[in-house]
């Protein structure tokens, strides 16, 4: 029969040690944020061997009294909390008074401090959780923590940590995070005797963002603010054209404090829905501000997970918040040439503070243009869509109002914006319609030059195309070459995607019948309905066949069993997990195929056509996220030909 007995103080202490103390990244964190609750404006780390050998972290802040300081490494001592109730709006980053405990359980520990009103501080010494050491001594104001040979006396745990560069790669990751939190205070990350990150301290997120990312990474990168009663919304996402590969760089914060949060994660990522790449994920630096006690933070040792008392009003916000950064940026990247790295010109790791940065040269190919460009000529493309905070402020929770939100953001505005002289009450013309017929058999002639229209008064020019692929227009300083394809998909886009639209379809004489796989056959059975409201008539034929009655008439009846198939291929590999998403699946294959191509012909007016959307600025980025133009300027050009 096995004895029940009451664990050794030093056992349960190493026990508990391992939910606070997982790795060198968990100690920075927790000394890190000791540091900015006592109030340093001033934090500097520093590690050595990823922090396995040394973690040092000293302040500025408001020092451990002498007599307070053997109190400090007891488990539940803190100074943060007393009673239950305080448990229920915690202002602080610690609250739990485990930290320092369960540091020094597992390391060798030497903590220098001072206040203010002591002449001198105090040097004490722990082992393994027990004090070695106590002496007086001068130090200066603040707090040093120095931790070495984490987990020397835990082999089990010591066995699972990376490898030294892995563990530092966490640290700085961290440090990181802790600087995007905090721009109010100046961090210093100091790895085996290199510094690699230092902050400006001046409050702005900017400052810390351009630090952390890099002046280029940051100027992909748009701000965000939007307010309402539940919740505040402050920081920067990346435009839809600089997303990434990864979710690394989505920063996410409550309340200053460095959350995990699924649900902020999902309501920034549909805010991005139809404007970027399948598979790349929007960067942010997100910081929401929520009343202390509709937030829940103790839900876990590490205090990363929060939970929201109001869930679909902080969903609400965030999306708002983004999708109104994001529709009311109008920035289309440039096109930049590649630059010799000259001396220290080019990158510098990401610890470059911001006086620096300037140095820093472009990469080559595309980066977003520094400056937001503003048509001088029309209100249209400046002017902030629906979603403005104020929106958000009295949106209502159902899936359909975001829906509708979206597509009044998206419903592409009719004003003839080329028209300088057309007065602002100029009622809008009617919807314009590009129909384009599918290429003619390429006639063997050169492509004529294409005239200067001479009754149009445009404040840009449609200079050309080349490639058959690319409009060459010409605005003021600026030349902006669209791709035609794009542009044109997203404009069918964003007509498909109107209430209302009414597809042209056109009845086939002998119907085309053929057998897709049974997954595919079932799928597109399952949405005739919608299939109709594209334009297509299909049925079951017998034996596993289809039969496809009508198709719209920007198709050729030869495309029919392609584009289905691959409209069921969509739908089969997630794009019909509801009808939204089936919807899109669908506006997504339809869009482009009922946009020219690259390659094909087109007149002088079908072109303006497309022209003219992109210059209003309802058109930004294809329903992919490829960006539909970029610009050169007159600058960029002469001095590529040496003129300046
Ligand atoms: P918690 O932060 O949850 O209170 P910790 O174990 O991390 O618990 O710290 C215990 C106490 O030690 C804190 O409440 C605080 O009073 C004091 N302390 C820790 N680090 C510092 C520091 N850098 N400066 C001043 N006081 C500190
Ligand atoms: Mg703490």
């Amino acid at each position: 029969m096995p004895t029940i007995q009451v664990l050794d103080p030093h056992v349960a202490d190493l026990i508990a040690a391992g939910e606070v103390v997982e790795r060198p990244a968990s100690v920075v964190k927790e000394l890190v944020e000791n540091a900015i609750d006592a109030g340093a404006t001033s934090v500097t780390v520093e590690i050595q061997r990823g922090g396995m050998a040394l973690i040092r972290v000293a302040d500025n802040g408001c020092g451990i009294p002498w007599d307070q300081c053997e109190t400090a490494f007891l488990r539940h001592a803190t100074s943060k909390l007393r009673t239950s109730e305080d448990l229920a709006a915690i202002g602080t980053l610690g609250f739990r008074g485990e930290a320092l405990a369960a540091i020094a359980a597992v390391s060798r520990v030497e903590l220098f401090t001072r206040t203010p009103q002591e002449d001198l501080g105090a040097a004490l010494t722990l082992e393994g959780g027990q004090v070695i050491s106590k002496d007086q001594a001068g130090c200066p104001l603040g707090t040093t923590l120095v931790v070495r040979d984490l987990f020397y006396n835990t082999p089990a745990r010591l066995k699972f940590m990376k490898r030294d560069a892995a563990e530092g790669a966490a640290v700085f990751a961290l440090v990181q995070k802790l600087a995007l939190s905090h721009p109010e205070v100046a961090l210093k990350f100091i790895r085996d005797g290199k510094q690699e990150l230092m902050t400006a301290g001046d409050g702005k997120l900017q400052s810390a963002l351009y630090a952390v990312l890099g002046r280029d990474m940051a100027l992909g990168y748009t701000p965000v603010k939007g307010e309402s009663e539940d919740v505040t919304v402050t920081g920067f996402v990346s435009l839809p054209a600089c997303c990434r590969g990864t979710r690394g760089y989505q920063h996410f914060f409550v309340n200053g404090r460095q959350v995990k949060s699924r649900l902020v994660m999902t309501a920034l990522e549909k805010a991005y829905e139809n404007q970027k790449m399948v598979g790349k994920f929007p960067g942010c630096v997100l910081q929401l501000q929520v009343k202390a006690n509709a937030v829940d933070v103790n839900v876990h040792p590490a205090k990363t997970e929060v939970k929201f008392l109001y869930e679909r009003k902080i969903f609400d916000g965030v999306y708002y918040a983004v999708l109104s950064a994001l529709t009311g940026q109008d920035r289309y990247p440039t096109l930049a040439f590649h630059q010799p790295a000259s001396g220290q010109g080019a990158r510098q790791p990401q610890a470059q503070p911001l006086r620096d940065s300037a140095r820093v040269s472009a990469p080559a190919l595309l980066r977003p243009v520094e400056k937001a460009y503003t048509p001088p000529y029309t209100p249209v493309s400046t002017k902030k869509p629906e979603v403005s905070p104020k929106t958000f402020r009295k949106s209502t929770v159902s899936p359909e109002n975001v829906e509708k939100s979206v597509e009044n953001v998206e419903k592409p505005r009719q004003v003839p914006v080329e028209n300088s002289r057309t007065p602002p009450s100029a009622p809008p013309p009617p919807q314009e319609k590009l129909t384009m017929p599918p290429p003619p058999p390429a006639p063997a002639e050169p492509v004529p030059p294409v005239p200067e229209a001479p009754r149009e008064e445009l404040p840009w020019r449609l200079a050309g195309e080349v490639l058959q692929t690319y409009l060459i227009v010409e605005r003021g300083e600026e030349i902006l070459f669209i791709d035609k394809h794009a542009a044109h998909e997203r404009m069918n886009f964003d007509r498909m995607k109107q209430e209302g639209y009414q597809p042209m379809a056109q009845t086939l004489l002998a119907p085309v019948i053929f057998t897709p796989s049974p997954e595919e056959g079932a799928v597109l059975l399952e949405h005739q309905e919608l299939l109709s409201r594209f334009g297509f008539a299909c049925g079951d034929f017998g034996g596993g066949a289809l039969a496809v009655r009508e198709i719209p008439d920007y198709l050729e009846p030869g495309q029919a069993e392609a584009v289905l198939c691959e409209i069921a291929g969509g739908l089969l590999s997630g794009g019909g997990a509801d009808p939204d998403a089936a919807r899109d699946t669908v506006l997504h294959t339809m869009a482009c195929k009922a946009a020219v191509k690259g390659g094909q012909k087109n007149s002088r007016e079908e072109l303006l056509v497309v022209a003219r959307a992109v210059l209003s600025g309802q058109v930004k980025y294809c329903p992919h996220g490829r960006p539909v133009a970029i610009t050169l300027t007159r600058a960029q050009l002469e001095k590529q030909f040496k003129r300046t």
